[in-house]
């Protein structure tokens, strides 16, 4: 018997643990201080009523016989038609019209970008950007690939551009990005697709924050741009939009025209799907079918503008203070640069001791992340404003 021997291959994360270890050390030493966390990465708003309401009644169908349910139905590998439809709708509002065959219902974006590797060999070249969401460059790693990476830096507003010496397979594109909260335009959406294509190459597209996006010129889809449905597979989640973290649903898009090697990819993803995966449950398909009608779309909005305006209430202090920043707007990630040179772990010490706030260090997601520092929209209203005015306070006292 020999294991995966790649997996040794992997960098332990100490980062969110690191980040746990001194904020605690800190509270036990400061019992007095009230220490705020803008270094929430999930939400913390309650499910919109709708979709409460449909699970309660999705519940209340499973306790009788001619309305109970069992697995799902086997045509679109167990995604109801009722789920389906809505996420056909989602995505007509902006402009692309999608098969019901192209939609497959997962139980959330994570597990699908560790999933699709499956339908790729492994002597592919893997492309991600640097700083990166740790699960696209950990899965390629589990997997032996070959990862070679696109520079994210203050130059570039951290949204790298294809350079045609970079030669890859796969590329991983995450827009509003984690952790940089920086979003693509269509235009330069389009560049990436017209070099995937020359490349050969499949885009794996994370739209899991497309529902921040409220500037037009950004894309919330790929498939907004020409030519995307031949070169990428697109990964969404319930996520962040509906705040599905704890009830665990997303939806992954595999074009049918999206073809390698004579070889439909939508065609293997449904056999790897009805091989290893069994389908969502009907209560939580039914609770996500309740996001995208018109009522869940507004309640769902009401959560989303919470956030909103804390990142806006974030960016507003930073904007005050001078701090170069990405993010804050179309995305619920602010990343900003370490004031005073401080590199990103300085930074967060010199943050807990002086204002007891607590940030993700930019340096824990690759190597252009030092220097850098993430916050997020996640916390209350009331935290936010209170951790800002002490951000305030000390930065303006430094500078
Ligand atoms: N993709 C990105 C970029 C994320 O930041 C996250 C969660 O933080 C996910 C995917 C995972 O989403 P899900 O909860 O649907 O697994």
């Amino acid at each position: 018997m020999k294991i995966n021997e790649h997996f040794l291959d992997l960098k332990d994360s100490y980062l969110f643990a690191t980040v746990g270890r001194k904020t605690a050390a800190y509270k036990a030493a400061h019992p007095e201080k009230e220490v705020i966390r803008l270094s929430i990465g999930d939400v913390t708003l309650p499910l919109a009523p709708v979709v409460i309401e449909a699970m309660h009644k999705a519940v209340d169908d499973m306790a009788h016989k001619e309305t109970f349910k069992g697995y799902g139905p086997d045509q679109y590998c167990y995604g109801y038609d009722v789920l389906i439809d809505s996420i056909k709708g989602n995505y007509a509002r902006k402009g692309v019209s999608l098969q019901s065959s192209e939609i497959f219902i997962s139980d959330g974006a994570k597990s699908d970008c560790g999933n699709i590797l499956d339908i790729f060999s492994t002597d592919n070249v893997v492309l991600v950007p640097d700083p990166v969401y740790p699960v696209y460059l950990d899965t390629n790693v589990m997997a032996g690939r070959k990862i070679i990476f696109a520079d994210a830096n203050e130059q570039n507003g951290f949204l790298p551009m294809p350079d045609e010496s970079m030669k890859a397979d796969i590329i991983y594109i995450c827009s509003p990005n984690n952790p940089t909260g920086a979003a693509y335009s269509r235009e330069q959406l389009k560049v990436w697709v017209d070099y995937a294509k020359k490349m050969d190459a499949v885009i794996l597209y994370d739209a899991a924050y497309e529902h921040f996006v409220t500037d037009s010129h950004l894309a919330r889809s790929i498939y907004e741009v020409e030519g995307a449905k031949e070169c990428a597979i697109e990964l969404c989640s319930y996520s962040k939009t509906a705040g599905f973290t704890g009830v665990r649903c997303g939806y992954t898009i595999v074009p049918e025209a999206l073809v390698r090697g004579g070889v439909s990819l939508n065609k293997l993803w449904a056999r790897r799907q009805s091989t290893k995966f069994n389908g969502v449950s009907y209560i939580t398909q039914m609770g996500a079918a309740a996001v995208f009608t018109e009522e869940g779309e507004r309640q769902i909005e009401e959560n989303l503008n919470y956030y909103r305006r804390n990142a806006k209430i974030i960016a507003d202090c930073l904007d005050e203070l001078g701090i170069w920043y990405t993010g804050g707007k179309n995305s619920p990630y602010i990343w900003l640069k370490c004031p005073n040179g401080m590199k990103s772990w300085e930074f967060f010490d010199y943050l807990l001791e002086n204002a007891q706030v607590v940030g993700t260090p930019g340096s824990g997601f690759g190597e252009n992340g030092e220097g850098f520092f993430r916050l997020t929209a996640f916390g209350t209203e009331e935290n936010t404003k209170k951790a800002c005015e002490r951000i305030r306070a000390l930065l303006h006292q430094s500078s």
